[in-house]
């Protein structure tokens, strides 16, 4: 039989393969189920400014409460969202419910505060992502382009298609603020910072981690360079005062991390806010 010749080692199957392929599928199902039926919810992770010490920002984060599994991992789900096409309906919905979050804070909190979104490099590639319903949104609320940052990765701006061009000349159209995440474990280039004009990098958490180490010399270099380009840093995975306090000393301007906060519901980000002038960060 052609499904298992031994002789030569090839193998027309394999069950571990197959499995793998099944959940894949099963799981691309559920979360078609799961945007129709409304599992999803948007976190929220805090932002602090290490000059005044401020909550000045906030990433949102999406997850997903699977009605069997429980909370799943974007880093599970978002590349099968990718894959599948559904990255676009869902990073839209999860925009739409930041910028609505976002009117609430800057009423309630501060009206300078900012809210940063990740985006898929599938859809700066969509053509889709033209309407941008979401930027509809930010008009909708009365809320200013520049209190959105858009996170993108560093992979998208290597040999960046037409189409990203475009969608990023209308996001800068709009006002919204670029910055490039988890700096550092990609093509990290100078010249894309330029040419993309790039307002804020966002250091990746294996250098704040290594910040006894090499991490150290690695962020030096990064904040150096961002600062002569105009563009800001973020730190991000910053778990200790030690590491804030490292940061603060070296010139980074703003820090994302455990040590204030980790990823909350709006309800508890809301309290946070709210009784955040005794956070300690430096
Ligand atoms: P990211 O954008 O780099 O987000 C930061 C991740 O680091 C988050 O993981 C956050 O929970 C985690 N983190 C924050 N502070 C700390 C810390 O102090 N220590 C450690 N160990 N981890 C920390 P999360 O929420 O699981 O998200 C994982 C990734 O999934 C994100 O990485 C982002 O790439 C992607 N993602 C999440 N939400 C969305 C979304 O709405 N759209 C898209 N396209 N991607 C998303
Ligand atoms: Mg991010
Ligand atoms: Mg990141
Ligand atoms: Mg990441």
């Amino acid at each position: 039989s052609v499904k298992n010749s031994g002789r030569n080692g090839f193998s027309y199957y394999s069950p571990a393969l197959h499995n793998a392929a099944l959940v894949r599928m099963r799981t691309t199902n559920d979360l078609r189920v799961a945007l129709r039926e409304g599992q999803f919810e948007v976190y929220y992770q805090p932002i602090a400014t290490l000059d005044t010490g401020k909550i000045a920002k906030a990433e949102a984060l999406v997850r997903w409460h699977h009605p069997t599994r429980g909370l799943v991992s974007p880093d599970e789900f978002i590349p099968l969202a990718e894959e599948s096409g559904l990255i676009v309906p869902l990073g839209n919905w999860v925009a739409c419910q930041a910028i609505s979050q976002l009117a609430c804070w800057q009423q309630t909190y501060d009206p300078n505060f900012k809210m940063s979104i990740n985006l898929s490099p599938v859809q700066l590639r969509s053509q889709d992502f033209v309407d941008m319903t979401w930027v509809k949104e930010l008009k909708h609320h009365g809320l200013q382009g520049n209190s959105v940052i858009v996170e993108i990765t560093e992979g998208l701006l290597l040999n960046a298609e037409n189409r990203v061009n475009e969608n990023l000349h209308l996001l800068h159209q709009a006002g919204i603020q670029i910055a490039i995440d988890d700096f550092g474990t990609g093509y990290s280039s100078l010249a894309y910072l330029r040419k993309f004009n790039i307002d804020y990098l966002k250091i990746d958490r294996s250098f704040v981690a290594d910040l006894d180490g090499v991490g150290y010399e690695l962020c030096l270099a990064i904040i150096a360079m961002a600062h002569s380009l105009g563009v800001m840093v973020i730190a991000e995975g910053v778990e200790t005062v030690q590491q804030s306090q490292t940061l603060s000393r070296i010139g980074c301007d703003h820090i994302q991390g455990y040590l204030l906060s980790r990823p909350l519901p709006a309800d508890d980000i809301s309290r946070f806010l709210s009784g955040c002038s005794d956070v300690v960060i430096n």
